[in-house]
């Protein structure tokens, strides 16, 4: 199993070393080219969507991203990358990719609670969870499992090959999420 980890811009190092630690190996994805390469699921890293999304454009590779999810490649958006993944980001007039059926907010914590640490409940394990700056998801459509509720708000979710956190897992040293990512992985091929 080999799973990519969009490096263009943001918090890719840290998925690496956590698929480290799983026994998967991984590659970053810098250019158009890397997209080509064989891998089996694809991580969208947190950073800042807006500078990601133009990068992504900037570059030649939304589209092809874009088509290769859509066809079915498992995949993991955490914070940002949840936000690119997002069919409508409030406020905003255009989506990233689009391709998953929720609607979110960006910077949804106000200043002074936007960077926080606490324990909940993924998939009914409890874990810890790091938000930065984090959005959260305001309305999912049909055919959204939502996986995790904090404070009363949606904060991760799975549209069939699509899984998203609002949270960075990748800065605990806690491997439920990107364990449960990798089963992901593993039942679609
Ligand atoms: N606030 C960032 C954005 O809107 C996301 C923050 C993150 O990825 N940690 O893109």
């Amino acid at each position: 199993m080999v799973i990519g980890i969009l490096a263009v811009q943001g918090a890719f190092i840290e998925h690496r070393h956590m698929l480290e630690q799983l026994g998967v190996s991984s590659f970053e994805i810098r250019q158009k080219n890397d997209l080509l390469k064989p891998m089996d699921g694809i991580i969208l890293p947190g950073g800042e969507s807006t500078t990601m999304g133009k990068l992504l454009r900037d570059l030649g590779m939304l589209d092809l991203l874009k088509e290769k999810i859509a066809q079915g490649l498992p995949t993991f958006g955490t914070c940002a990358g949840l936000i690119l993944l997002s069919q409508k980001i409030e406020g905003e007039k255009n989506p990233h990719l689009g391709l998953m059926d929720i609607v979110v907010e960006r910077n949804a914590y106000g200043r002074q609670l936007s960077s926080f640490y606490t324990h909940d409940l993924f998939n009914k394990m409890k874990i810890p969870m790091t938000f930065i700056r984090a959005p959260y998801i305001k309305e999912i459509g049909q055919g959204v499992e939502v996986l995790s509720i904090v404070s009363g708000r949606m904060v991760a979710a799975r549209q069939k090959n699509m899984l998203v956190t609002a949270f960075h897992p990748e800065l605990n040293d806690d491997l439920t999420v990107h364990t449960y990512f990798l089963e992901m992985v593993s039942s679609s091929s």
